[in-house]
């Protein structure tokens, strides 16, 4: 039999050719292609459809140009794009980022790896992902807003509660989804469930905005419980500032851990004792505010480390939630040394090729963001559901379902990963959602 690496290789040689300046995109791929193409391979029913090479190429990219004027009046020109991957086992879904990085290579990534993630959540979703390289950093509200309404104005068409479900990323959060939610709702003329992530009185879930980090902290518990451990007494090192930081750093705290780190572009905070909730609110209420974090108050008992990443700290825990390579192999490196022992992904793809390799060789345990930040996109399928049923649900409830969702993916990821006694989260996770939607595009036949 011909080994992962010989079968990815060949396979990856003509999505290479196909995709040329494409990195993040050739990075996904090239990981799932690994994991999952052995699989295949002894399917002759699913060999012969070429799934995998199917769902390499998405359903359809829409770009678009969005026009908006700024606060002096001046005309503003962005570009804004849909990368409907797949809607193989339900419409598309997946999150809308607006940043400047920004482009087809990185929607492409998200896209595709959102099938898989949606998949493994047990929910009827497909995978999709959009954005735009606009830049709200410094932009006042009305001018987010007119950038929000003009992008919706093209947006608008190719969406619907049955077709595509946008939900929000980086920079779109509940503020951006009010706004595009308004812009579509004024267009078409109809109230329905387009978009996840809505304000609670006006169609929102309860516990859309913690689901991400809190789902994180609920499958780290789940991969410690294997181990017969807990969070109790951890210390827990977390990168970034933002949504998923934020509520992974809430909820670690609530489960008895020490939240050591949170970050941004800046650099790092430390809280070699600890962070509080208080210190959780300031960081918060400076990503409201478009400001840094490099001047806490003296009293929070925490430093800032200029330029520095918190993957040194000798944390027990690492969970990288800012953005896709924001760990190389040096980071990856010092997460080894300083005795880390646990690597879960709240953003997606935040470890290079090399990162990975790295703390999988070293013995680490470490879930991919499919698997581990999966509980947003769950409870945004929640929040269709409310919307289609015309209902709401309390907090609690919520927040009981995610616990119960993120353990299903744990366990539907430890089926296809254990091997002994140990088990390979991202194979798992590459294979539980691959056989899921292998299986229902086998059946639709060559379309
Ligand atoms: P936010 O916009 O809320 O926050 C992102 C933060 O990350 C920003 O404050 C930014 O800092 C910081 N950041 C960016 N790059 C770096 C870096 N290299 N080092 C340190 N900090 C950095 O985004 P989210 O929290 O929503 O998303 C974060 C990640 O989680 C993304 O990968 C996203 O795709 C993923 N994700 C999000 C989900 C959600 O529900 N929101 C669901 C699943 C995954 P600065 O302010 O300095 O720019």
């Amino acid at each position: 039999m011909s080994r992962p690496q010989d079968l990815a290789d060949a396979f990856m040689q003509d999505i290479r050719d196909r995709n040329e300046n494409q990195p993040e995109f050739l990075q996904a791929v090239a990981e799932v292609a690994h994991d999952v193409l052995p699989i295949e391979k002894n399917d002759p029913a699913l060999a012969a459809a070429k799934i995998l090479a199917r769902l390499s190429e998405p359903d359809r990219i829409i770009s678009f140009r969005v026009v908006w004027e700024d606060d002096k009046g001046e005309v503003q020109i962005n570009r804004g794009w849909r990368v409907q991957f797949s809607n193989v086992i339900g419409p598309y879904k997946g999150g809308l980022r607006f940043h400047p990085s920004v482009n087809e290579s990185v929607l492409k990534f998200l896209g595709f790896e959102q099938i898989f993630k949606n998949a493994l959540t047990g929910l009827p979703l497909g995978g999709a992902k959009g954005g735009s390289d606009f830049d709200p950093k410094g932009r006042s509200a009305n001018e987010v807003m007119r950038f929000c309404q003009a992008f919706m104005a093209e947006l608008g068409r190719y969406i619907g509660p049955d077709r595509d479900v946008p939900a929000g990323d980086i920079n779109v959060g509940t503020r951006e989804i009010g706004y595009l939610f308004g812009a579509y709702k004024k267009l078409q003329g109809e109230f329905h469930g387009a978009l996840t992530g809505k304000g609670r009185t006006f169609g929102g879930s309860a516990m859309r905005v913690e689901a991400t980090g809190y789902g994180l902290i609920y499958f780290v518990e789940c991969m410690l419980a294997e181990r017969g451990d807990s969070l109790e007494g951890k210390r827990v090192a977390i990168s970034g500032k933002g949504n998923v930081a934020s509520h992974a750093a809430e909820k670690a705290i609530c489960q008895g851990a020490k939240v050591i780190s949170l970050s941004d572009t800046s650099g790092t905070l430390v809280a070699e004792d600890g962070m509080s909730q208080e210190v959780i609110e300031w960081v918060r209420a400076r990503k409201r505010a478009g400001e840094d974090i490099t001047s806490p108050p003296a009293t929070f008992g925490v430093t800032f480390r200029d330029g520095a990443l918190p993957w040194d700290l000798g944390a027990d825990i690492a969970l990288p939630c800012a953005t896709q390579n924001e760990i190389d192999a040096d980071a990856a490196k010092s997460l080894v040394e300083s005795g880390t022992k646990l690597v879960a992904e709240g953003a997606n793809m935040p470890l290079n090729g090399a990162a990975v390799d790295i703390v999988r060789d070293a013995g680490l345990l470490y879930a991919p963001g499919k698997a581990a930040n999966a509980g947003g996109v769950a409870i945004s399928g929640l929040e269709m559901s409310q919307n289609a049923h015309r209902r709401s649900m309390q907090a609690d409830e919520v927040d009981a379902e995610l616990a119960k969702i993120m353990r299903g993916i744990h366990d539907r990821t430890m089926a296809e990963g254990k091997d002994g006694d140990s088990i390979d989260y991202r194979r798992g996770a590459n294979i539980a959602g691959y056989r899921k939607v292998a299986k229902a595009m086998a059946s639709y036949g060559i379309i």
